[in-house]
């Protein structure tokens, strides 16, 4: 079995975790799509998909067509990055018409079909049909987030890391909206630790 790193699911947000499965914990960047096996452990693990969902999908899908699926999510990955970058700058979800016309093609390729059902003391919503394909089942729920971003999302909160080198994307939850890093363990802690030495430095 081949050792994968595990990806960052730091993000807060499925679509900038996607944009997160490129990153540079070390300084080299690291392709965490490098795989078809690599794509469903990511989807899984940003919480895109149930292990039971995926393991039904890739069942139907041949190696070479989820490879495919793997390089369609790259592309999708970089083409989504440079509108997230425009658009926290802006603060606003800024999409050219260009951009909101593919956004539209990718959304209307995938028919997902819900219901409202009663669940407990109220309700809750239950797919009833996917889209027919495994493949469009593996790459909804993505382009479902994408679109979920620049509609719901404040783009004042997004931002990357304040880790001088790290580029990972997070839509800042936090009450008071001071989050800085991705995460304590990788960032946070770095910097803690290099003040500090600032610190002992200078007295
Ligand atoms: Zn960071």
């Amino acid at each position: 079995m081949v050792e994968s790193p595990s990806p960052f699911v730091v993000g807060g947000h499925l679509a900038l975790d996607l944009l997160n499965t490129v990153a540079a914990p070390r300084g080299e960047p690291v392709e965490f799509l490098f795989s078809g096996a690599a794509l469903l452990d990511w989807l899984v693990a940003a919480g895109a998909l149930h292990t039971d969902e995926v393991g039904s999908l890739a069942r139907r899908l041949s190696p070479s067509a989820l490879d495919a699926i793997r390089r369609e999510t790259v592309a999708l990955r970089e083409w989504l990055r440079p509108i997230v970058q425009r658009s926290a700058s802006r603060r606003r979800a800024s999409l050219s018409a260009a951009e909101l016309r593919h956004l539209n093609e990718l959304l209307a390729r995938d028919v997902r079909v819900v219901e409202v059902v009663p669940s407990g003391r109220g309700y809750a919503t239950r797919t009833v049909r996917r889209s027919a394909s495994a493949v469009a089942g593996l790459r909804a729920p993505v382009v479902a987030a994408i679109a979920d971003l620049f509609t719901m999302a404040d783009f004042a909160l997004v931002r990357t890391c304040a880790g001088p080198s790290c580029t990972l994307w997070f839509l800042d939850r936090t009450k008071g909206h001071r989050r800085r890093w991705c995460a304590m363990e990788l960032c946070g802690n770095r910097a803690k630790v290099d003040a500090h030495r600032q610190r002992v430095r200078r007295g």
